[in-house]
């Protein structure tokens, strides 16, 4: 997996991550196919991404819900930058059996914080018992570290962009492979995060080390679905937009136990998260053109329409 959210998380040298074009569309698809978790989505040949999302037709939709059934999503999203890097000439260095990157902060949104929860809540034992061991001995660590209270802070940080950074290289040193990382490779592969999905690397491997001192090269998405589904928890329920990092998914389910519960109309919430993505994609471009530019280009495409 990887770190990356790549406003909080970039170190200061990641200058030269390319970004891949595309735009997403995504659709609910009431009752269809609801229970396998996978929705259908096409990596077209444009760069776009279609996406339809499995939403339950006769009752509402947990938001932990939402976050499962956009995992196959997520993956498409990193394939497509994948082949992106590929087309452009690059070779990937992310290797089965490298670990280096879940050993970082991992952000993930409110949503996929309850969705870990309960993953872990549906395993068998012994195997729910040792991964909850792990989380327990992580937490703990964090929490002789001060790096709860410092997440607990970050709302009213004076500027907490910088301070999750700080957060994030702090993280790092204190070298806490994730609670899923087993030799060296995801155990819950099927079930891992978005963030893992679409975070990889085309720089020297060995690089992932040390990333916030060596130069970490891979594709910047337009927009990450993790900073989306954050946004629409937030949205819905308040709080302060902060990411949450995968080791402290059981902390937070714990302190956020009713927010978790509330369900919402799954085609709401497709709609709300299309808007949301589009919000960041709009911003990112924004930074990158320039506010004026952005209008520009926005006002011509409506005038092709
Ligand atoms: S969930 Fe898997 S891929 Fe993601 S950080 Fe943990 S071990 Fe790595």
């Amino acid at each position: 997996m990887g770190l990356v959210q790549k406003k909080l998380l970039m170190p200061t040298n990641q200058g030269s991550i390319r970004k891949v074009p595309f735009a997403l569309d995504i659709r609910q698809m009431p009752n269809r196919r609801w229970g396998n978790n996978r929705g259908i989505s096409t990596c077209l040949a444009d760069g776009r991404i279609e996406a339809e999302i499995p939403v339950p037709a006769n009752r509402a939709m947990r938001l932990s819900e939402l976050a499962f059934v956009l995992l196959g999503l997520s993956t498409e999203m990193g394939a497509a930058a994948e082949k992106e890097m590929d087309r452009q000439g690059h070779k990937i260095s992310c290797r089965k059996g490298c670990g280096a990157c879940c050993r970082q902060f991992v952000p993930v949104s409110p949503a996929e914080a309850w969705m870990i929860a309960e993953l872990l809540q549906s395993m068998p034992e012994p195997v729910r018992a040792k991964y909850v061991e792990r989380f327990e001995k992580i937490e703990a660590r964090l929490t002789e570290e001060g790096f709860i209270d410092r997440l607990i802070g970050l709302k009213s940080a004076p500027n907490p962009e910088e301070e999750m950074r700080a957060m994030a290289r702090d993280y790092f040193a204190l070298q806490l492979p994730c609670a899923f990382l087993e030799e060296e490779s995801c155990s819950i592969y099927a079930a891992r995060p978005t963030i893992c999905r679409e975070f990889f690397v085309i720089s020297p491997a060995e690089n992932c080390s040390s990333p916030h001192t060596s130069p970490i090269e891979g594709p910047m998405l337009p927009f990450h679905l993790n900073v989306a589904l954050s946004r629409l928890c937030y949205e819905l329920l308040g709080g302060g937009r902060y990411m949450i990092p995968l080791s402290l998914a059981l902390w937070w389910t714990k302190r956020t136990e009713k927010q978790r519960a509330l369900a919402f109309d799954g085609a709401f919430l497709i709609e709300r998260l299309q808007a949301l993505a589009q919000e960041v994609i709009d911003e990112e471009a924004g930074k990158q053109m320039g506010a004026t530019e952005l209008d520009a280009a926005k006002s011509a495409a409506d005038k092709e329409f």
